[in-house]
């Protein structure tokens, strides 16, 4: 297995449950890729590259956390709290109707939202009842404009909650993934929708994995970059060139995002299909994600984490409540823009701090004691339309090796859910190749209430 992010460590941990004894390979010294923490040196303290959230109807990534015993470490939330600058609150979430109804109640009284923006939104969700073709080339911008978004439904729904959770603006969404986290998150069951957090920093939660699979007679490799492999026709196996040393294996798993898998390809047997994967590589595009970790002198809000309005700054994290932390630690996230990322540390600290200052008044009181800014460049690949042609499956040009990684074929966006997938997806293909073919993939959730009604 190359890559101990999400999508490389599911796989694994599927494979050792199937009885293979798996070899996970990662450059870096921690597991768990983009989605890690680290100790961060200068603050000392120990921060998520960025917060990570997952969602009820992520079944793979909780399949992957159930499989090494930490399910019990996310909490839970089904309420979203929307602020706009001054203060105001609006709380959308599910109520006692059924799916898709139950989060219309709230919608529909949400000061956020003007009648005209409310009735807008309702009509939009009417109209995602029914399946979007997946083949559809309409952009979200176009399809907002075809069915009559208002300005305020837009900004604050459309281009806040659906195009940051895609991560990218929307002229570059395509609209069947929109359709998908609308029809996830707010239409097909509250418990689909709910909000989970991890309570401890992401690289704590996949502590188990090294020792999961050692006692299924694996083991992890780290601070281990692999350079390139050979097939050995007559033997049925794979050598994989590591800058220490080598490892030698029967199946291989290249779990990478896009652009390091594009750097493998000279390094692995020539083969004519791979240029067409270098094609499909050639056309996925970076989006970034910027966090800022702020730590005040006292507590600024008692609230676990709001979506912020009409800012740049969209995403607010109590860190201090969310995972039991000493200090009062909060961190923003910027998603869905190139510009943030493009901004001079101390401009965006400081745009983040006056910003955070009109939801949260106690702002302007506290003491800043330390702040960190990460910007992750190439946090996301973005869905534009025609992006299902240049996302390959698990099977790759080469015998006894195959793709993993959020950016495969799974159907779902760039998400840790997508990760866990393609790595479900490997290892079930690695299991029909031995001629063993298992069920790895963990079913969606079921459609509640009157969602059950409608064909997907
Ligand atoms: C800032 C940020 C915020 C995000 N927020 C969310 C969120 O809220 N919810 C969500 O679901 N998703 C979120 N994502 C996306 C999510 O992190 C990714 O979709 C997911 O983690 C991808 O997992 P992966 O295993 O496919 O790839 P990666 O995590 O990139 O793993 C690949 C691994 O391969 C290793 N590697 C690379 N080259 C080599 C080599 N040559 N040899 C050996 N190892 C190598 C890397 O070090 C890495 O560990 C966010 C991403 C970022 C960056």
């Amino acid at each position: 297995m190359i890559g101990a992010g999400v999508a490389g460590m599911s796989a694994a941990c599927a494979l050792a449950e199937a009885g293979f004894r798996v070899q996970l390979v990662e450059r870096r010294g921690y597991l768990g890729g983009r989605a890690s923490s680290y100790l961060h040196p200068g603050v000392n303290e120990v921060i998520d590259n960025c917060q990570h959230v997952l969602f009820g109807c992520c079944t793979n990534l909780i399949g992957f956390y159930r499989r090494i015993g930490v399910a019990d470490k996310i909490h839970w939330t089904r309420d979203m709290t929307m602020i706009e600058p001054g203060g105001l609150r609006s709380v959308l979430g599910p109520s006692f109707l059924p799916a898709p109804l139950h989060g219309l109640p709230r919608l529909m009284t949400a000061s956020a939202f003007t009648w005209a923006d409310r009735l807008a939104l309702g009509r939009a969700f009417n109209a995602l009842m029914k399946p979007v073709p997946r083949d559809s080339t309409e952009t979200l911008k176009d399809w907002l404009i075809r069915h009559k978004q208002t300005e305020g439904a837009v900004i604050r729904f459309w281009r806040l909650v659906i195009a940051s959770a895609l991560n990218a603006e929307i002229d570059e969404i395509a609209v069947p993934y929109a359709a998908k986290v609308i029809r996830e998150l707010f239409m097909n069951s509250a418990e689909a929708g709910s909000m989970g957090m991890s309570t401890v920093p992401l690289s704590e939660l996949y502590a188990p994995v090294t020792p999961y699979l050692e006692v299924c007679g694996g083991r992890v490799l780290l601070n281990t970059h692999v350079e390139g492999a050979e097939w050995e026709e007559e033997t049925s196996q794979w050598t994989v060139r590591t800058r220490t040393g080598v490892v030698m294996s029967d199946f291989v798993v290249v779990a990478l995002p896009f652009e390091a898998t594009e750097k493998l390809l000279p390094h692995l047997p020539p083969s004519e299909k791979a240029d067409e994967l270098a094609g499909q590589i050639a056309r996925q595009e970076h989006w970034p994600i910027c966090s800022v970790h702020l730590w005040f002198d006292r507590e600024v809000t008692e609230l676990e984490h709001a979506v912020l309005l009409d800012r740049e700054i969209h995403w607010m994290y109590n860190q201090s409540r969310l995972q039991g932390r000493g200090g009062n630690y909060i961190e923003l996230v910027v998603s869905a823009t190139r510009a943030f990322a493009a901004k001079p540390r101390d401009e965006a600290i400081a745009q983040a701090l006056r910003e955070l200052a009109e939801f949260f008044p106690r702002v302007k009181e506290a003491k800043l004691e330390k702040v960190v800014l990460v910007k992750e460049v190439r946090a996301t690949f973005g869905v534009p339309p025609g992006i299902d042609a240049a996302r390959p499956p698990a099977i790759s040009p080469w015998p006894n090796l195959f793709l993993a990684g959020d950016w495969v074929q799974t159907g779902w966006p760039s998400t840790m859910e997508s990760g866990a997938r393609s790595g479900h997806l490997a290892a079930e293909a690695v299991c029909g190749a031995v001629g063993e073919p298992r069920r790895i993939l963990d079913a969606d959730l079921r459609p509640r209430g009157l969602m059950r009604l409608m064909t997907r």
